[in-house]
């Protein structure tokens, strides 16, 4: 872990680099207003633990790293604080390699690259594969479909109805693949203004406060963390849960309620991989090939089938399935050296 404090830009931030044996640590950098340090911390290392587990088991040369940046600064102090945060990125060598996430833009990523070796994400023009958002939510329009068969509802997402929570850069592109799938798509999130977004796409807006109780096949938490926990899971009324939100589950054990309440998890590491890969094909052979990143993007729905085929055989819940997949890939040349 490391502490960035810059006196200058009042940068105050966290760098969690989780597990290298695959890889320098990648994942997003998040701002927000957290209430207190300690908040932060928490997220920080959830965060960099699924992304040492999403870059497994999505079958990458990566492990898992995380940044969050506490506190939204006013417009015109961003750009020198990205600056500020880069060149303590810089500092780590390659070990962390930041991209976007909750509260960043490919714009961000930009200016920290000025001051940074390390970044990836920057915009098409520049050689980049640009917003790994739209990728993000292909991945988990690839794993409903998967979730689908598993749950044995009828093939295919017209007519299916889809709880959407968070429209921002993934919830709003994966509300803009329903619609087109023909899907009746319901959204909820704490900006109006996206809400009013989505409603253009043609979602009907939910209250955001009882989102988990709307009745549907699928809810897609696609905002901020531990959606489903000891309240809400006896509550949900849906057959499918499967979104791109990262650390959907509070505790490992809130898979288990899942289970016994037979609603079908998609594990969010495993689903919302797209994104992931997407910035990590820009550090490949020849740099970044946007059908490489889609061909492996689609490989999610595969993935998927062989944890609930699993899941159904053993009586596992899904997201310990999927936990023990990614770990043995990262415990396995540990165990050849
Ligand atoms: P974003 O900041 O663009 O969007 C988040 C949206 O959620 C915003 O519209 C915001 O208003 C809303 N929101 C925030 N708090 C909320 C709350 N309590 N209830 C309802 N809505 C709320 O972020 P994003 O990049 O779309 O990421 C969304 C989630 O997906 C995060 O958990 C992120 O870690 C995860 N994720 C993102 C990517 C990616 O490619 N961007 C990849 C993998 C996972």
């Amino acid at each position: 872990m490391v502490f960035c404090r810059d006196r200058a830009t009042g940068l105050h931030a966290i760098v969690a680099i989780h597990d290298t044996t695959l890889g320098p640590g990648l994942g997003g950098i998040r701002l927000r207003d957290y209430g207190a340090e300690h908040e932060a911390l928490i997220d920080v290392l959830r965060l960099s633990e699924a992304m040492s587990l999403k870059a497994s088991l999505a079958g990458l040369r990566f492990g898992g790293g995380k940044a969050v940046i506490l506190g939204v600064p006013p417009p015109e102090a961003r750009a020198e604080l990205f600056r500020a945060m880069g060149r303590f990125i810089d500092s780590l060598g390659g070990r962390y390699i930041p991209t976007e996430d909750l509260g960043t833009y490919t714009a961000d990523i930009e200016t920290l690259r000025e001051t940074s070796r390390y970044g990836v994400g920057v915009a098409e023009a520049r050689g980049g594969g640009g917003d790994p958002s739209p990728m993000t939510a292909w991945g988990v329009i690839c794993g409903i479909r998967a979730a689908i068969e598993a749950a044995g509802l009828p093939p295919g997402l017209g007519g299916k109805r889809v709880v959407v929570q968070g429209v921002g850069k993934v919830g709003m592109a994966l509300v803009r693949y329903l619609a087109e799938a023909g899907a009746e798509v319901r959204a909820s999130d704490v900006s109006t203004e996206r809400l009013r977004e989505a409603e253009r796409l043609g979602a009907r807006v939910v209250a955001n406060e009882n989102v988990h109780r709307e009745p549907c096949d699928i809810l897609a938490p696609c905002a901020v963390g531990a959606l489903l926990n000891e309240r809400t899971v006896p509550e949900l009324r849906c057959r499918i849960v499967a979104g791109g939100a990262n650390n959907q589950l509070e505790i490992t054990e809130d898979d288990d309620r899942l289970q016994e309440r037979a609603i079908l998890y998609a594990p969010d590491f495993a689903i919302n991989a797209g994104g992931l890969i997407n910035v990590a094909d820009e550090l490949g052979e020849g740099g970044y090939s946007r059908s490489r990143a889609l061909a492996t993007t689609e490989r999610i729905e595969p993935t998927l089938r062989r944890i609930f085929g699993e899941s159904r055989r053993t009586g596992t819940p899904p997201g310990r399935i999927a936990l023990r997949l990614a770990r043995e890939r990262i415990e396995q040349p540990r165990q050849r050296s």
